[in-house]
């Protein structure tokens, strides 16, 4: 059998811009991916569909496989006859191991190539500012890993690295940052020699910390400084101050929500990135009709014993309409019955049908409606609330203690297990604020957010791009943080500059 190709490819340091043209063509023709956490996995979207996706972790502390187990693994899939792209942070060659990864393959007979990239050691410290060479200040620069073995150890001449006016960057290194400062100084390093504390170098959430060589242990305990960081020491440090373009950026460092509408894309997203921070898109939500719904069936065989029926979403007329006309009925079968709606996409669809809701609170929840409903409804009454599994339970709950409710589920709404992990961040507060650019956008994520959607949202901007958007925000109950001046995607960019 065909023994298949290992491409071995440099990701560049975070940046999706940072990764070479061909690169990216061995993603996109890739029938596996082997990625580690330094490989931005932004890039998996580039791949072809069908495209295995292996996670090989790698934290220096905590290897979710062993190296021997990603060594297999690739060896694995590649005789299997399949292209193998291996996906790495950096530069392959630049330690991370891909020499070893390179010689199995060798010895089993694999065939391979590597496809070099910008490694962190050089690209990470260009967006923090800082110069690696610099005809003043430093005539040649050392790459050292500061996660040592014993006999490695050994091998450092820590007298000619702190003899040399060359500028050291130390990777995998903060975890021996004092053992570093100490062994630079104790042979002599000036202790003001300033030093750079680089984190996440390149991506949004890029982080540097400026120090000096005898108080860089303590600044980095200080700031928190964790992994995967760069230290830089040397005189290159100080043109940060000068150089630095990537922090200065307009929205650096924030994470913003775009939530999309059911089909529309964004180039909102495009525009948050380029201007420095990082839009998080929330994926627009699918819904799926309950088949085989032999309660909805016969709840329709048994309209006219209802005295109300209540609509709480568009999808909810949709689907109990097509399921009426399927049975060969038609609106006038609701002939007698109070219709209740909630919302006006709800109403809107409703009168799409000749229908004019009965009840249709001025808020667009549920507490509304039953506050509406309650006016007017008797024990003896029966109330059908054909809705969404996945909606919240109040309504019904609410109306049983005073009336006959019969809740049938004729839908639920799914949503792709991305959008829930985006939306724990969300949870946890990992966000800066929320853009919405229609109503039907804050309907959205309402859905997405389902029950607790005020509690979640509770301390999180919501940026709005004009009234009738800022409207819909606030008939869930929510606040306003700010509306754009002009209603136009610019407009809301504007106000993300100001926050
Ligand atoms: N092959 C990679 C390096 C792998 S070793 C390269 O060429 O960049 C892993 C170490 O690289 C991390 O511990 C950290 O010190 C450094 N590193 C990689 N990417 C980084 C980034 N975006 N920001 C800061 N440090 C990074």
């Amino acid at each position: 059998m065909n023994k298949g190709k290992v491409y071995l490819v440099g990701a560049g340091p975070g940046d999706t811009g940072l990764i070479t043209v061909k690169g990216l063509e061995c993603i996109k023709k890739a029938d596996v991916i082997i990625y580690d956490r330094l490989a931005n996995d932004e890039f998996l979207k580039e791949a072809k569909q069908g495209c295995e996706f292996i996670y090989v972790g790698k934290k220096s502390s905590n290897h979710i496989l062993p190296q021997d187990m990603i060594n297999r693994v690739i060896a694995e899939k590649a005789s299997e006859g399949k292209i193998v792209t291996r996906l790495k942070g950096g530069d392959p060659y630049v330690f991370g191991r891909g020499g070893e990864e390179a010689e199995i393959l060798v010895d089993e007979g694999i065939e391979f190539e590597v496809v070099p990239g910008i490694t962190s050691a050089i690209g990470g410290l260009c967006y923090a500012g800082i110069p690696i060479t610099h005809r003043d200040y430093a005539s040649s620069f050392h790459v050292i890993t500061g996660h040592l073995r014993e006999d490695e150890e050994r091998e450092i001449n820590w007298n000619a690295l702190a003899g040399c006016r060359g500028t050291l960057v130390f990777l995998m290194g903060i975890g021996n940052l004092k053992h570093i400062s100490e062994s630079l100084i104790k042979e002599g390093k000036d202790p003001k020699t300033p030093v750079a504390l680089i984190s996440w170098a390149t991506r949004y959430n890029q982080r540097t910390v400026v120090t000096d060589l005898e108080n860089a242990f303590e600044t980095a305990k200080e700031k928190n400084v964790k992994a995967p960081s760069l230290i830089v020491v040397g005189e290159v440090a100080w043109l940060r101050e000068k150089l630095d373009f990537f922090e200065k950026r307009p929205l650096f460092g924030k994470k913003v929500v775009v939530t999309r509408a059911r089909t529309q894309s964004s180039s909102l997203s495009e525009k948050i990135n380029r201007l420095g921070g990082k839009a998080v898109e929330l994926p627009s939500i699918k819904i799926e009709e309950i088949e085989k719904n032999t309660r909805l069936e016969n709840a329709i065989e048994n309209i006219q014993s209802y005295t109300h029926i209540v609509f709480t979403s568009r999808n909810g007329v949709e689907i109990f309409f097509k399921k009426l006309y399927e049975m060969n009925r038609d609106s006038r079968a609701l002939y007698g019955l109070k219709v209740c709606s909630i919302g006006s996409g709800t109403s809107e669809e409703l009168s799409k049908r000749g229908i004019k809701a009965d009840i249709e609170p001025e808020r667009f929840v549920s507490e509304s409606l039953f506050e509406e409903m309650k006016k007017t409804i008797k024990p003896s009454d029966r109330v059908l609330i054909p809705r969404a599994e996945n909606a919240r339970e109040f309504l019904s709950a609410k109306l049983s203690e005073i009336c006959n409710v019969d809740e049938i589920f004729t839908y639920r709404t799914v949503i792709d297990e991305s959008s829930r992990e985006i939306f724990e961040d969300v949870i946890s507060g990992g966000v800066d604020c929320i853009t919405f650019t229609s109503s039907s956008t804050v309907k959205n994520l309402i859905e997405i957010a389902g029950d607790g959607y005020r509690e979640i949202l509770d301390g999180i901007k919501l940026v709005s791009i004009g009234p009738v958007t800022s409207e819909t925000i606030r008939e869930f109950g929510l606040e306003v943080y700010r509306e754009a001046e002009v209603s136009t995607i610019d407009g809301v960019v504007e106000v993300l500059k100001s926050l």
